[in-house]
């Protein structure tokens, strides 16, 4: 049986306990009673949580034995910041396909708006990343970190960095990551990948250039134009597929 999912808000021990709107939304939508089993994540792990108290501001559990769980893939989305409701769908969207870490990025064609108002939203995705972590049964949210200007982005580091182009002119996605799991015979395991998708506007020439200048490598989705959100769940899915069936 498929236990609910909740991220804990606070661990002791063999105990857990829910706060605020979370617990308000077990206790009167979910209409949780005393003795109900429900999987707690505890960030490192997941364990069959039994509530033992509960009232619409907190819910506390027992926690018991450790429960199955998909670990995280190793994937960073730097996504371009653009309109909100659809950066928010693709950052719903990439949790749910196992994204480890989000990164909000100011780039050339991002409304000067937006960028000013991202920094207050940051709150707002990282309850949109975790409410579609439980939903997703994963076994914590994705970090999600504050947004930040391109050139803080290209001088990450990582085994594989790719921009994705939409100009054309280079290799498909699958293709790149086919080359590198055949230097993974030599070189290890894929590893990290942190995968940059532009915002709604697209990269500009000059960005496009600063890419591959940090070592960076650019791939193709295909001919079609796509919009941002449906890039960054295309390559995010074509990663996951690569890295969990890659040895
Ligand atoms: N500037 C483009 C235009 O209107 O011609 C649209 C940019 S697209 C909406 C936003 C981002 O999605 C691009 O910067 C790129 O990162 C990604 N993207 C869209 N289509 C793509 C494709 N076919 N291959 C690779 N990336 C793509």
């Amino acid at each position: 049986m498929t236990r609910r999912r909740w991220i804990a808000d606070e661990i002791s021990g063999n105990r857990a306990a829910i706060v605020g709107d979370h617990a308000d939304h077990l206790v009167r939508v979910l209409r949780a009673r005393v003795g109900q089993d429900f999987d707690i994540s505890t960030a490192d792990s997941v364990r069959r949580g039994r509530i033992t108290s509960l009232s619409s501001q907190r819910v506390e559990f027992e926690l018991r034995e450790e429960v199955q769980s998909a670990a995280p893939i190793a994937i960073t989305l730097a996504l371009a910041i653009y309109k909100f409701d659809r950066f928010e769908w693709a950052v719903e969207k990439c949790t749910e396909l196992g994204v480890s870490r989000i990164l909000p990025v100011i780039a050339r064609r991002t409304d000067s708006h937006l960028a000013s108002a991202s920094e207050k939203r940051s709150e707002r995705w990282r309850r949109i990343a975790r409410q579609a972590s439980e939903q997703s049964r994963r076994m914590a949210p994705p970090e999600l970190a504050d947004p930040a200007e391109l050139p803080q982005i290209l001088k990450l580091e990582a085994p594989l960095r790719v921009v994705l182009a939409e100009t054309g002119n280079c290799a498909m996605l699958p293709d790149v990551l086919k080359d590198r799991s055949a230097a993974a015979l030599t070189n290890g395991p894929i590893g990290e990948i942190i995968l940059a998708v532009g915002p709604e506007g697209g990269w500009t020439g000059e960005e496009l250039q600063t890419f591959p200048k940090a070592g960076w490598i650019a791939a193709s989705l295909g001919t079609t134009i796509l919009r941002a959100e449906t890039a960054a769940i295309a390559a995010t899915a074509i990663v996951a597929s690569a890295m969990l069936s890659s040895p």
